[in-house]
């Protein structure tokens, strides 16, 4: 059986309380008790001190003789401190007892008081002294209980007090958390936001919610991905099909079988084109947690992506400079590098004839900023969101023609996400587009 946590809390919580204040109580009380006890006592013991000490100053050494007292212990010292009659008859009568406390003060000042505990502390004397006309003293002398010991007397009751509180307190933790779980168990968890369970609970319910609704939309996402995905293959595979089919029938002429070849070539280049992007796409989904993070030099990345473009933009007869500065910040290089890649090899795929692409890498405040900027045929306003989108492309028959996927700009999207990088788009039709990501430069020393 399992342990329930919630009643064990609420259990040690109660009892906890419970035990502290009733020994905070028993030891307040006992203390004031006794306190208030011991000073009746005490002022009990004057008064018949000083009632014995006038009766044998009139009648002499007879009338203790005569007297039979059985709460208290009766002394009669000599002004020498040499003991005259003591009622208890003990040893400690043959001592001298001008040192004791309450006789050396009853001495100077008329009356002594004094109280002395036993080596164990559970037992103390309380002692009274009054000196006569003659210079002869009365004590008396009575047996206390201690605090220590009427503490220890309590424990038995204490105990039995303790121990039926601790009951109580579990037969309370058990219905308090049944009381407790009772709505939470009712609670539906399909439409969280829906319950009425308690206003502490909201927060919660909230985030299951909206986690709930993103698990929804990643699935809806991932569904229209896989659908996009098989659309995309089934077109390069179909063409390939095709072709190969004509030419395995003697369909094709033979001055015209090159140009079959070579177009199965390029679709089945789309094709790993497309795959590679996909699988980047997939492992940037997983988190892409088992990459190298390092401080890289951004300038430095953009000279290596502009190096293996360069072949790219010379066919198309598009120039490329880079400019600006070095810049370090904390990063994926392979994540960056990939940034740069798709949003240069866009510059030029979008370009015009013999236009020009343009790299900046600069330290802008507390940001590392890259931008691409070109002279190609720019994108509508309202198209600015939408290119992050997978799959989407502003003019399909010209990314095909280009060998686009319509991924480059997720990648780009979700590298820089994981970057916590800002991405900024200016664009006007006809005339070009600027793309920037604003990287935090977080440095690791
Ligand atoms: P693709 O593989 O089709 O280039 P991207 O995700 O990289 O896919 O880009 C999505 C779409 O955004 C492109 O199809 C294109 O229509 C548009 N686009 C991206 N970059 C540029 C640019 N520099 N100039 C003009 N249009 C662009």
């Amino acid at each position: 059986m399992k342990r329930s946590i919630l009643r064990r809390s609420i259990f040690l919580s109660i009892s906890g309380t419970v035990i502290i204040v009733l020994a905070a109580v028993m030891i307040l009380v006992t203390a004031v008790l006794y306190r208030y006890f011991s000073s009746v006592q005490q002022s009990g013991m004057k008064m018949e001190t000083e009632l014995i000490a006038k009766a044998v100053e009139d009648e002499g050494i007879s009338f203790i003789e005569r007297l039979e007292e059985e709460n208290y212990r009766i002394t009669y010292i000599r002004s020498d401190g040499s003991v005259l009659y003591d009622s208890a008859g003990e040893t400690d009568a043959m001592q001298n007892h001008l040192d004791r406390e309450e006789v050396r003060q009853a001495m100077k000042e008329g009356y002594g008081e004094s109280y002395r505990y036993s080596d164990t502390l559970l037992e103390r004397r309380n002692y009274s002294a009054k000196k006569l006309p003659d210079g002869s003293i009365i004590r008396l002398s009575s047996g206390h209980l201690t605090l220590l010991s009427l503490i220890l007397t309590m424990m038995p009751y204490a105990a039995a007090i303790g121990l039926s509180s601790l009951l109580m307190s579990l037969l309370l933790a058990s219905r308090l958390s049944v009381s407790i779980m009772r709505p939470l168990n009712g609670l539906n968890l399909d439409h969280p936001e829906d319950n009425q369970a308690y206003e502490e609970l909201q927060p919660l319910l909230e985030r299951i919610g909206s986690q709930q609704k993103q698990l929804k939309q990643a699935e809806q996402m991932r569904r229209e991905f896989t659908a996009n995905v098989s659309h995309e293959l089934k077109t390069p595979l179909h063409s390939i099909s095709g072709y190969a089919e004509l030419l395995r029938n003697g369909l094709v002429k033979s001055e015209d079988a090159a140009m079959f070849y070579d177009r199965i070539y390029s679709e089945a280049q789309r094709m790993i084109v497309l795959v590679e992007d996909i699988i980047r796409l997939s492992h940037l989904d997983e988190g892409a947690a088992d990459l190298l993070w390092e401080n890289v030099d951004l300038y430095e990345l953009a000279e290596k992506n502009l190096d293996i473009l360069r072949g790219e933009a010379e066919a198309a007869h598009i120039s490329m400079e880079l400019s600006g500065e070095h810049v370090k910040l904390y990063g994926c290089a392979q994540l960056i590098s990939s940034i740069i890649y798709n949003l240069c090899d866009n510059a030029i795929k979008y370009n015009k004839e013999a236009g020009c692409v343009r790299i900046w890498v600069e330290r802008a405040g507390t940001d590392a900023l890259l931008s691409v900027s070109d002279t190609g045929i720019g994108i509508p306003r309202e198209e600015h969101d939408r290119i992050f989108e997978r799959f989407y492309r502003v003019d399909k028959s010209r990314s095909k023609a280009v060998g686009g996927t319509g991924l480059g700009l997720s990648i780009v999207k979700h590298a820089a996400m994981l970057h916590q990088a800002r991405i900024e788009i200016e664009s006007q039709p006809g005339r070009g587009t600027k793309i920037s990501v604003l990287f935090p430069q977080k440095k690791k020393e």
